[in-house]
């Protein structure tokens, strides 16, 4: 984690109580909000404030636990190391554009000033006050814008490398966030295919003892049909006999 650069976005967001979040909060593990209070010297509100300011920039993010005896939740922090840096480069880009804007319009327009009493006024403004300073009624000079440019243009390179070791910064948190991503697919793509194998597995097993069942299930049957066959054709025999014997009489009649 690039603490200078996260401090400095907290900072922006909840001042110097946020940018001593950054070596009390992780990027990786949650700390319960209690503890986050005691090392900020703070009360749990004051805490919870600064925290709740920080997560609607998706600076930090929480994770709730429900204390079983006392029925209520319980927050855990961490900080969002990828949103904070998003957050510093917004800001950085605002700044850049400004500074690209007065560099442009110090080198476009004249500006006027009084060296005495240390007043500047652009073309507009001088040509309203007809050249002379308002304080002393000195005539006003033309300044030169030199020295200011080169002042600008310094702020202007500086704030440029910052801006790239912020987008370094964020490529790098991007792809571990990235590579996180795969590893948990990777994960549930094994888990689902071991599931699948693990549910045709049992499902073959139970067809196995389905068809033991059945075939126990038809060998007792095979059994039971044994002494049947045995008994049935001394007692259909007696049938066929009195039915012979039916026939014969009524062929007596
Ligand atoms: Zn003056």
């Amino acid at each position: 984690m690039d603490e200078k650069l996260i401090k400095e976005a907290m900072f922006n967001v909840g001042g110097k109580p946020a940018e001593s979040l950054v070596g009390i909060l992780d990027g990786k593990k949650y700390t319960n909000e209690f503890l986050i209070a005691k090392k900020l010297d703070l009360t749990i509100n004051q805490t919870r404030n600064i925290l709740y300011k920080l997560s609607e920039q998706g600076m930090v993010s929480s994770t709730r636990k429900k204390d079983k005896k006392k029925g209520w939740y319980t927050y855990s922090w961490k900080i969002e190391e990828l949103r904070a840096l998003e957050f510093l480069r917004g800001i950085l880009d605002k700044r850049i554009e400004q500074l690209q804007n007065q560099i442009k319009n110090r080198e476009t327009v004249g500006y006027y000033s009084c060296t005495k009493c240390n007043i500047e006024f652009n073309e507009e403004n001088a040509l309203i006050q007809d050249f002379t300073c308002p304080e002393c009624e000195s005539i006003l000079e033309r300044s030169d814008n030199t020295n200011v440019i080169k002042a600008f243009k310094r702020n202007f390179e500086e704030l440029e490398k910052k801006l790239g070791i912020i987008n370094k910064d964020i490529e790098e948190e991007k792809t571990r966030h990235q590579k996180q991503k795969d590893r948990a697919v990777k994960k549930a793509v094994k888990f689902k295919k071991e599931e699948r194998m693990r549910k045709s597995r049992e499902t073959r097993e139970k067809k196995k003892k389905l068809l033991k069942k059945e075939e126990r299930k038809k060998a007792r049957e095979e059994k039971k049909k044994e002494p049947k066959s045995k008994s049935k054709p001394k007692k259909a025999s007696k049938k066929d006999s009195s039915k012979k014997k039916t026939k014969k009489t009524s062929k007596k009649k």
